[in-house]
């Protein structure tokens, strides 16, 4: 990773980006996650642990317990006097991910973040959950299917109360 790559927005080999998206590309809602879908959290503990993470500001906020454990957590912020427990904070995105060359690292959004660093994964870790917010106020950008290979699809699943969602592993073409 080097701002090279970042300034011609090249894919950078190492950076993934993880998201649970509804069809819609809804998010968020009221800052936080719409919905709880435990096989996903694991899922995104399994895919994360031991690496590195970069999420906006407004998603740190949102964690409940602070840094997520096991992983190096990095926020991104535009406030210089902003101090995050548990994590490195950078003032612009291209210097979070420049600080995690040569290390696995995911982009967890949120939306903001999500747009922003769109250009730059070379991998996504999809779950695409089959509902509909009209309420959501973060939404992820549109994946354009031409620029991406499905290197995985797991069967549609459901959760207990009859949430429908997915997991597909997109890589750059
Ligand atoms: P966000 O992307 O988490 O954070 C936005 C903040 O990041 C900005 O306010 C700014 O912080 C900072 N920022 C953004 N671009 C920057 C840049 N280029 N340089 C420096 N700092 C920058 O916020 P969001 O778009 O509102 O998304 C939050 C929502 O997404 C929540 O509802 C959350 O639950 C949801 N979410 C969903 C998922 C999912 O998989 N479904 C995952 C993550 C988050 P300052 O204002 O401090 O300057």
């Amino acid at each position: 990773m080097n701002n090279n790559n970042l300034i011609t927005n090249k894919p950078i080999a190492g950076l993934s980006m993880i998201v649970a998206a509804a069809e819609d590309g809804a998010i968020g809602r009221g800052g936080d996650l719409i919905w709880r879908i435990s096989a996903d959290l694991k899922r995104f503990k399994a895919l994360t642990m031991g690496h590195s993470i970069i999420m906006g500001r407004k998603t740190w906020d949102s964690l409940p317990k602070g840094a997520l454990p096991g992983r190096r957590n990095v926020v991104v912020t535009r406030d210089k006097n902003f101090s995050a427990e548990g994590a490195d904070v950078y003032n612009s995105l291209e210097d979070a991910i420049d600080s995690c060359k040569g290390a696995e690292t995911f982009i967890i959004g949120g939306a903001q973040i999500y747009r922003q660093a769109m250009p730059m994964v070379s991998k996504l870790f999809l779950t695409r959950v089959y509902a509909s917010y009209p309420d959501a106020d973060a939404f992820f950008p549109e994946i354009i299917a031409n620029e991406w290979v499905v290197a995985n699809e797991e069967a549609v699943a459901e959760t207990s109360d009859g949430l429908r969602y997915q997991f597909i592993d997109l890589i750059r073409k």
